[in-house]
Order: C-alpha cells, then sequence, then structure tokens
C-alpha cells in the first residue's frame, strides 16, 4: 500500500509518501515538510491567515517535490491522506480541497485522517509496538494521555486543563526574548541554566488524575521576567538560561509525575508499552525522564526520531493506512474540522461539522 499523505492544519506546510508492506512495516519513501517560521517571525506567532495562505500556494509543490523524491508517480499511489482536522481551519481547508482535487483528479481513494491520530500512531511508524499502549501525546496545542487499542480507538486518561506544553515553551521564549519556536531555543538555553534558581510551580501535583495545568506557569515566567528588568534594567544571557532551565524543569517534573499517575491509572496488565509523540516530544530532558518512569514501571519506551515528533504528513499517510482496513474512504464531501477529540469517531461516521 503507497499512500501519498498532505498535511498543512498548522504553520507546517507538508507531504509525504509512505509504503506499508503488508506486515503493517513503514517505509517513508518522501517527507517533504516547508515551513513557515520566517512568515509568521515578524507577529511574534503563527497568523492563521498568512498561514492559510501559505499553505495553498506551496501545497502543490510539496505534493511535487515528494513524488519526485519518492520516484513515483501520482498514478502509482493507492490512495490520498489529509488532515481533516483539528487545527488553524484556514490551512486545514487547503489541504483538503487540495487533496480532494487529487482524488477526483485520479480516482484514487480519500481519507480525510485526525491530525492527533497520525501523532498517537506515529510509534509504530518505526516500532513494532503492539496495541494497547499507553502514550502521551504533548504537542503545540494538546497534552493528554491516551490508551491506544487500535489505529482508530483512543480513550483519554486525561491532560492538560488549559495551555498545552508546546505553547507554553513558545509563550515562554517569546516573554525571554528567545526566537520562535520556543521548544528548541529554549532546550538550548537551557543547557547552560541553573534549573533550582526560580521555583517556578508545579500544579496539581497531588491529585490522583493525569491532570496538568500549565498556564500559571508562563505567568510565574512573566513575573520573574519582569522582577529582573526593574531591578536590573534587561536581562541577561544567563538571566535567559536560568529561566529556560528553572521553566523546562517544571514541565519535565509536571509531565514525569504524571506518568507516574498515568501508569496508575492505566487500566490493562501485559503488553506495557509507554510511547511519547507530538512536538515537545523532541525534548531530550522530556524523553529521558519520562524512559526512566517508564523503566520504573517495567514499559518498554518507544520515543519516534525527532522529525516524525514534530508536524509532518508521514504520519498522516501512514494512519490512513492503519485506518482503510477498519472502514471505507472519504467521500468529496469530507469537510475540515478545527475541533476534533480523539476520542470519537471517524468524520464520516459523524456527518460533518461536528
Ligand atoms: P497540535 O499537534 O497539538 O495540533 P502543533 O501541530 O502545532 O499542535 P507540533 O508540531 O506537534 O504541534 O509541535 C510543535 C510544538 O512543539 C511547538 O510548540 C514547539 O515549540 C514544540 N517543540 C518542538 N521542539 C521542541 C523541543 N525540543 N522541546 C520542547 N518543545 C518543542
Ligand atoms: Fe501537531
Amino acid at each position: 500500500l503507497t499512500i501519498l499523505g498532505l498535511e498543512s492544519s498548522c504553520d507546517d506546510t507538508a507531504a509525504a509518501v509512505v509504503r506499508v508492506d503488508d506486515l503493517g512495516r513503514a517505509n517513508v519513501l518522501a517527507s517533504v515538510v516547508a515551513d513557515q517560521t520566517d512568515l509568521h517571525a515578524a507577529f511574534g506567532g503563527v497568523v492563521p491567515e498568512i498561514a492559510a495562505r501559505a499553505h495553498a500556494e506551496k501545497l502543490d509543490l510539496c505534493v511535487e517535490q515528494a513524488l519526485t523524491q519518492a520516484e513515483i508517480t501520482l498514478a502509482e499511489v493507492d490512495a490520498i491522506a489529509v488532515t481533516a482536522g483539528p487545527g488553524l481551519i484556514g490551512g486545514v481547508v487547503s489541504g483538503v480541497m487540495c487533496a480532494k482535487g487529487l482524488s477526483a483528479a485520479t480516482g484514487k481513494p480519500l481519507y480525510g485522517v485526525n491530525h492527533l491520530a497520525g501523532h498517537a500512531l506515529t510509534p509504530r511508524m518505526t516500532d513494532q509496538v503492539p496495541y494497547p499502549y499507553l502514550m502521551l501525546l504533548v504537542s503545540g496545542g494538546h497534552c493528554q494521555f491516551l490508551i491506544v487499542s487500535g489505529p482508530d480507538d483512543f480513550s483519554r486518561l486525561g491532560g492538560t486543563i488549559d495551555d498545552a506544553p508546546g505553547e507554553a515553551f513558545d509563550k515562554v521564549a517569546r516573554l525571554i526574548s528567545l526566537p520562535q519556536p520556543g521548544g528548541p531555543s529554549i532546550e538550548q538555553a537551557a543547557l547552560s541554566g541553573d534549573p533550582a534558581r526560580f521555583p517556578f510551580p508545579r500544579p496539581l501535583m497531588d491529585r490522583d488524575t493525569c491532570d496538568m495545568s500549565f498556564s500559571g506557569l508562563k505567568t510565574a515566567v512573566l513575573r520573574a521576567r519582569d522582577a529582573i528588568v526593574a531591578e536590573k534594567g534587561g536581562l541577561t544571557r544567563q538571566d535567559q538560561s536560568d529561566i529556560a532551565a528553572s521553566f523546562q524543569a517544571a514541565v519535565v517534573e509536571v509531565l514525569a509525575t504524571k506518568t507516574k499517575k498515568a501508569f496508575k491509572n492505566y487500566p490493562h496488565d501485559a503488553p506495557r508499552t509507554f510511547c511519547v509523540a507530538g512536538g515537545v516530544a523532541a525534548n531530550k530532558a522530556i524523553r529521558t525522564a519520562l524512559e526512566t518512569v517508564s523503566t520504573q514501571n517495567e514499559a518498554d519506551f518507544v520515543a519516534p526520531p525527532l522529525s516524525l515528533c514534530t508536524d509532518n504528513a508521514a504520519m498522516i499517510a501512514y494512519a490512513a493506512a492503519e485506518q482503510c482496513h477498519l472502514r471505507g474512504p472519504d467521500d468529496l464531501t469530507l469537510s475540515a474540522r478545527p475541533r476534533w477529540p480523539l476520542d470519537t469517531a471517524q468524520p464520516s461516521m459523524l456527518g460533518s461539522g461536528k
């Protein structure tokens, strides 16, 4: 099965060609990601209208590049997969329209894929992870513990009640004048910082649930920054690093502690695999801490390579390859959905727009 995937739900325009063999092993023949960081840099965040336009302009080109890199023609792919939500609606619409056009022109079946399902199934692309598995999906817009029991079977154990960690990394980077995206720049700055200098809050830690909160952490960083600025007029490089390290340490501790609770609340016995995915899973300090908790719970730990953690179209193509054994393709009424929680059914089963 060879699938062309399209992804345009946030600020990365992506196309990929993935081949999945009869044993379910994935081979990424091409994965093209055109990021829009430069376009949004002046605005301090992703501007939805600019993102949507850039997706509309770049999708064709990304598809062409992916096909060229994979040394395959459109006629040779078996299906077309596209992120149909959740995400910034203008971008999702651009992707869905492009995929519909390709499907209508070639007669290839079309699969609308949940972006979060793409992230959640990613560990199975590189490792033989059996269902069910416990996972932490931690990205720019989401943070949740899931039990993944099948390609379209997700149940949520708990998650953030306000901001997602990726969003917090990005906002904190902005507060202390580090470049976007904030995750990698905070991780880099934290390497030379003192994680104990600022005792940033770790909320909801004594609760037995997997609920988390990150908005107070952001506010605490703002206060710490303002205090330094009031005292010395600005941040030194060391101040930036210390804030980055202290912030990252708080996120690491919250995620590790809540992973312990997730293991406690995990209703299954063997097989025990714990996976992490989503953009924030690219963070090495977070990966290391989660691996330790996983080992303490005698579970195998799987973290996808960095290029598959952040947004990409290979995960969308792969999710469609898994899901097409469970459901038929979507037709041209497939709609783009700004919101689409993971623990609900496919859009084709729900009707449009809910
Ligand atoms: P969602 O998947 O929830 O819709 P998204 O697609 O925007 O959101 P991803 O692409 O999965 O999110 O992840 C992007 C986020 O990951 C950004 O907030 C970015 O700062 C964060 N990130 C990337 N690399 C790192 C890192 N090394 N450490 C921490 N965070 C990181
Ligand atoms: Fe994402």
